[in-house]
């Protein structure tokens, strides 16, 4: 392990505002180089004020292998909480490689006074969860979760997505936004209201970017099916940018006060 070794090159596992935000407050370091790493889901990603790379790295092994090749010496995991599989393979790859590792994870949301959440652990369970009777229903979930859907074409389905839903659902009822958020509590209160939306299902996203519709389905006393958040493995991690910066800090002033 590099445990107390100097950081020069940090690679940001992002995809996140909250990764952004961390890109945007280490652009102007000169001690430290920066890349940021997309899945590259998204056709057009807003740019960012560091190196990126953009795809998958092939697996925990293609990823040990990049941090390797790319002489890593700090991995942060600041991905969704519901992108599970890059933050195993990220725990995995720091292991193998012998480079430290920070998760910036966000708090899952809990309800509140007020709100009808049915919990449920996938999107399969999501679908079961909409019932037999045509509802008419917010799909927030992204283009990449809404497949599932299809087995329950009874419903009206209002779909919102980054990029466009192609080919589209194979439902004979679809409504389809393309919209980058973050959405106010105000908006998305409007847009349920102006779809008659009576069912939001969602996933349990944390952070305060995504919650707009969640408020929203509390006004307007409506019931949200909650995609639960997976089970993260275990690693360091914090809740907020700032401590990222604070992390990084104390370690390259432990790493300068041992002279390496
Ligand atoms: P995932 O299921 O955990 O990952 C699937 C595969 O995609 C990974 O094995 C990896 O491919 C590649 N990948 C994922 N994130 C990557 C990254 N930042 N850089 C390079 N490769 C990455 O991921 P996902 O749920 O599809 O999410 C993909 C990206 O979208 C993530 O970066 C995440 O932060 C962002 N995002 C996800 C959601 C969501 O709801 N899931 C919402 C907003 C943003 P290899 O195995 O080939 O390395």
């Amino acid at each position: 392990m590099t445990g107390s070794a100097r950081i020069t090159r940090i690679l940001i596992l992002g995809g996140t505002s909250e990764a952004r935000r961390l890109a945007e407050a280490l652009a102007s370091r000169t001690d430290i180089a920066v890349t940021v790493s997309l899945a590259g889901r998204t056709a057009s990603a807003p740019p960012l004020p560091v190196p990126v790379r953009i795809g998958g790295f092939g697996g925990a092994d293609g990823l040990a292998d990049y941090l390797r090749a790319e002489q890593i010496d700090a991995l942060i995991d600041a991905t969704h909480p519901h992108a599970a599989v890059i933050s195993a393979n990220a725990a995995e790859a720091a292991r193998t490689a012998g480079v430290r590792l920070l998760a910036l994870r966000r708090p899952a949301w809990v309800p509140q006074t007020g709100d009808r959440w049915v919990e449920v652990a996938n999107v399969e369970e999501a679908v079961q969860a909409l019932g037999q009777a045509p509802r008419r229903v917010f799909l927030a979930l992204g283009r990449n979760a809404i497949r599932p859907f299809a087995a329950a074409p009874q419903h009206i389905y209002l779909i919102r997505s980054v990029d466009p839903v192609d080919p589209p659902l194979a439902v004979p009822h679809a409504t389809y936004i393309t919209a980058r958020g973050p959405f106010s509590e105000a908006e998305d209160r409007a847009l349920m209201e102006r779809h008659r939306i009576e069912l939001v299902v969602a996933k349990n996203s944390g952070g305060d970017a995504a919650r707009g519709k969640i408020d929203a389905a509390r006004a307007r006393g409506l019931p949200v099916i909650m995609l639960k958040q997976p089970v993260p493995p275990v690693v360091p991690s914090v809740g907020a940018v700032e401590e990222v910066l604070a992390w990084l800090d104390h370690a390259m002033t432990f790493a300068a006060a041992r002279g390496v």
